[in-house]
């Protein structure tokens, strides 16, 4: 096992993966901005360095200061979080030529993940079902419009390089489709510096449903169930559940085990998210995340499987502590992203935190690395917290979601706990019944 790991992330995450590491008894290093110097994750380390000043492109982005800090500290390998530099294929080689272990897959399935068009093709060879669509890169317009055609509208153009919902635009009508191409295009070369795009059968009313996957690296595989992400603003997941309200057992050991064979396959390496849209019975593949997500708290509710001491012991040759028939499901969980944020208009609300009372009790869980006084920099996206809540089933988790809710106190800042304070008392939510375009809709209705 590791001795010493470097944590190349900041906030709830970073903590996340330091008290991982305490659990395992290896000892930790924080690397942190100037912004960060307060930060609970640099406190709580064993070891701290400060790698720059706050813009992330000369801290958290910045590799060769990373690998310096790993140099002095002699850590041994890296964590690398969500975000920032967990899907960067240079990083995990960058690494590697330096001798220290990256915690994650091999930078090859990065890069195979990481490009859209060659993610789906690999899918595709895997057995695992997609969405309908172009075959590869569309050439021009004029294939565009052949295959849109015998697809029928609406279709979406979606970028090879695409994250964060870029360089994604919709075509209702066959009028629509070369201003889609042309705006998909434009947006992909100014935000990934690759313009290579590709058609899809736009789904009306579809779930996304993700399913958790780790691998050893030596053709073992094992799938963790589903979670349910559909409650998006801005193809930003809001909310998401564990296990997911409205798949059955039969579907998830069906989706569960094309996805955990088609990762042994390919000798995956670690955690990974297969992405799915869900729709009248049937699983679309639109990504995967070759990475821990924000959202694997649920998954861990209801499993029981601590994911990064997994991470943790796959690279460091350990292999998994559990097999396929360890696994067990039991119960519900729900996770609400707690932002930094006016509830009604998103404007960031970066600041002071005043007073701060986390909720606590029987199946409550609270990620996050703030504390009374301390200072929500504006260099970082917003979110300041996850409230992961757990209960025997999906009302005794909503209620006690409810009264968690009602509990947390954050003052000086706004956040978007209200914003969650109202969608537990929606009936559609109470009742599981809600799509990827609910949350968009009912946002657009309150203004
Ligand atoms: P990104 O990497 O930019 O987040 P994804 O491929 O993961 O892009 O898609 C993000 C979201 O966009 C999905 O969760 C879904 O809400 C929507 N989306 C993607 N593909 C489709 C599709 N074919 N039909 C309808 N909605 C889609």
């Amino acid at each position: 096992m590791f001795k010493k790991i470097l944590i190349a992330n900041r906030g709830e995450i970073a903590l996340r993966i330091l008290r991982a590491c305490k659990e395992l008894g290896i000892e930790t290093v924080a690397v942190h901005s100037t912004a960060d110097a307060d930060a609970m994750h640099v406190r709580l380390a064993d070891e701290s360095v400060c790698i720059g000043p706050p813009a992330a492109s000369e801290s958290y982005l910045n590799i060769p200061r990373i690998v310096a800090a790993c140099e002095i500290t002699g850590a041994e390998a890296v964590h690398p979080g969500y975000g920032f530099l967990s899907e960067n294929a240079r990083f995990a080689d960058i690494l590697d030529a330096h001798g220290i272990a990256f915690i994650g897959p091999s930078a090859d399935h990065i890069r195979i993940m990481g490009d859209k068009i060659q993610a789906k093709e690999t899918a595709i060879r895997l057995g695992i079902p997609v969405v309908p669509g172009s075959e590869g890169a569309l050439r021009d317009e004029a294939e565009a419009q052949a295959v849109a055609d015998k697809m029928g509208y609406p279709v979406l153009i979606k970028a090879a390089a695409g994250g964060g919902g870029r360089g994604m635009k919709v075509a209702e009508t066959a009028e629509d489709l070369p201003k889609a191409l042309a705006t998909a295009k434009a947006e992909a070369r100014a935000a990934f510096g690759d313009d290579a795009v590709y058609l899809e059968k736009y789904l009306s009313k579809p779930r996304h449903i993700e399913v958790q996957v780790i691998g050893d690296g030596k053709g073992k595989a094992v799938h963790l169930g589903e979670r349910d992400c559909s409650l998006q603003r801005r193809h930003q997941k809001v909310w998401e559940e564990a296990l997911a309200p409205t798949i059955t057992p039969e579907e998830r050991e069906r989706i569960g085990g094309i996805v955990a064979s088609a990762m042994a396959g390919l000798g995956y390496s670690g955690a990974g998210t297969i992405e799915f849209l869900y729709e009248n019975g049937e699983f679309y593949f639109i990504e995967m995340n070759t990475r821990l997500q924000v959202e694997h708290p649920v998954t861990e509710a209801v499993t029981g499987i601590d994911l990064v001491v997994e991470q943790i012991r796959v690279a460091a040759g350990e292999g998994l502590s559990f097999s396929q028939e360890d696994v067990k499901f039991a119960g519900h969980a729900i996770e609400c992203r707690i932002n930094a944020e006016n509830p009604l208009t998103f404007a960031p609300s970066p600041g002071r935190i005043t007073y701060y009372h986390p909720p606590g009790g029987l199946g409550v869980r609270v990620d996050s690395g703030v504390y009374q006084g301390y200072a929500v920099p504006p260099n970082y996206d917003s979110l300041i917290g996850k409230l992961i809540v757990y209960g025997r089933d999906r009302q005794e988790t909503l209620a006690r979601l409810r009264r968690a809710l009602d509990e947390i106190v954050v003052d000086g800042i706004q956040t978007t706990v209200p914003l969650f304070r109202d969608l537990a008392n929606e009936p559609d939510i109470i009742a599981g019944n809600y799509d990827i375009r609910w949350l968009e809709t009912y946002l657009a209705g309150r203004r």
